[in-house]
């Protein structure tokens, strides 16, 4: 039988919502959800949304996570946020290198390796984001692009974490990766950490899939070896579409 490892299943609201409609979201996701769901469930909202939430998801079955964390405690970084500040909002997790910071706010490789350094330090789990661009992939770079992002973050005795592949040409474009793509490059990423990090842990360590997840297409994903769950933005919004995907999620378990 399939050695299979807990789906986790999180929702990316990027610059959604307001205060009144993700009061909402919580009141349907918990009124909703499966007593014991048999998945992580993670919601990424922006940071204004966070405390609100905290005490809305006051509830072990959904956990709450920044978008974004500067590597230093405190000072003068104008617009940024600390891993202190997190966790003192109720965070537990938080997402580093997702594609559209790496490409809005131009972060490096390796200042993704200091977030996410930064976040274990203060006892937040970093989902960690990789993933080529369309040009990278029909030039064949895929691989070397995915090798360059893992080897600037991880090394020997990483604390936990999770790592979500998102090809940027999948993300909001309608256009998923099939899942036997999507499996080719898990299957790399999960060996890669082998090496880089340490191979127990790898055969471990949760492997997200990320790029217009949906209802329809989450069952075939979710059914390949090396996916164990995913990140989800657009179909994160709308909670039937969530606890749809949660539950296929779940299945698979
Ligand atoms: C994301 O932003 O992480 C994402 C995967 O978005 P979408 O599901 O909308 O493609």
């Amino acid at each position: 039988m399939r050695m299979r490892r807990q789906p986790v299943v999180a929702g990316n609201w990027k610059m959604h919502k307001l205060r009144r409609e993700a009061q909402e979201f919580c009141q349907e996701l918990l009124a909703n959800l499966d007593e014991e769901p048999q998945a992580s469930i993670i919601l990424y909202p922006s940071f204004p949304l966070l405390t609100d939430m905290a005490a809305a998801l006051d509830d072990p079955r959904v956990s709450l996570g920044g978008q974004d964390l500067h590597p230093a405690d405190s000072g003068a970084h104008t617009g940024d946020v600390s891993g202190p500040q997190l966790i003192d909002a109720g965070c537990s997790w938080v997402l580093c290198g997702h594609s559209e910071r790496r490409a809005d706010h131009a972060e490096s490789d390796a200042l993704v390796g200091r977030k996410a350094e930064a976040a274990l330090q203060h006892g937040l789990t970093p989902m960690i984001c990789v993933g080529e661009t369309a040009a990278q992939r029909e030039a064949g770079q895929t691989f070397k692009v995915l090798e360059r992002q893992l080897s600037a973050v991880f090394s020997q005795e990483f604390g936990e974490f999770t790592l979500a592949y998102e090809p940027v040409w999948a993300i909001g474009s309608g256009l998923s990766a099939t899942p036997e793509l999507a499996q080719e490059v898990h299957a790399f990423l999960r060996q890669r950490l082998a090496e880089l990090v340490d191979p127990e842990q790898a055969n471990w360590v949760s492997i997200l899939y990320g790029g217009s997840v949906k209802p329809e297409n989450a069952a075939a994903l979710i059914a390949q070896p090396d996916i164990d769950g995913f990140l989800i933005g657009g179909a994160s919004l709308d909670p039937d579409k969530f606890l749809a995907i949660i539950r296929l999620a779940a299945a698979a378990a």
